[in-house]
């Protein structure tokens, strides 16, 4: 997708601070962190959130869990615990439309807030 910010960030025409990349996945450092670890986690191909799961890419998420595990080995946060979030919808807060899971972490998070 031309005009996604985060196809942007995967093929490098906009910079990121990344932390980890497969085939697959890639994850780097949220612009504005709302934790003291904030993390963006993304499939590597586009599909704009949840909702838009098909049959045909549901296969863009396949292995998400164990990246999103290694991710949080590399940030140091697996021992202490940590939240994945997919906002999904603008109603539920979703601004970019290319699917994205926030780790969050470093610190004690409170529920149902962080
Ligand atoms: P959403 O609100 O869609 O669930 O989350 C989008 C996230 O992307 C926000 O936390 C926002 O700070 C982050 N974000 C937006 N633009 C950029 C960017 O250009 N670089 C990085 N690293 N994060 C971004
Ligand atoms: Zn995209």
């Amino acid at each position: 997708m031309s005009d996604c910010i985060f196809c942007k960030i995967i093929n490098g025409e906009i910079p990121s601070k990344k932390i980890l990349e497969n085939d697959q996945f890639l994850a780097f450092h949220d612009i504005n962190p709302v934790t003291k670890v904030h993390a963006l986690i993304i499939p590597k191909n586009h599909v704009a959130n949840i909702a838009h799961l098909t049959e045909d890419n549901a296969s863009y998420v396949d292995g998400l869990l164990p990246f999103v595990r290694d991710v949080a080995k590399e940030l140091g946060i697996s021992a202490d615990g940590y939240r994945l979030v997919l906002n999904t919808g603008a109603k539920a807060g979703q601004t970019v439309f290319h699917l994205h899971a926030h780790l969050l972490g470093g610190q004690e998070l409170g529920w149902p807030e962080a």
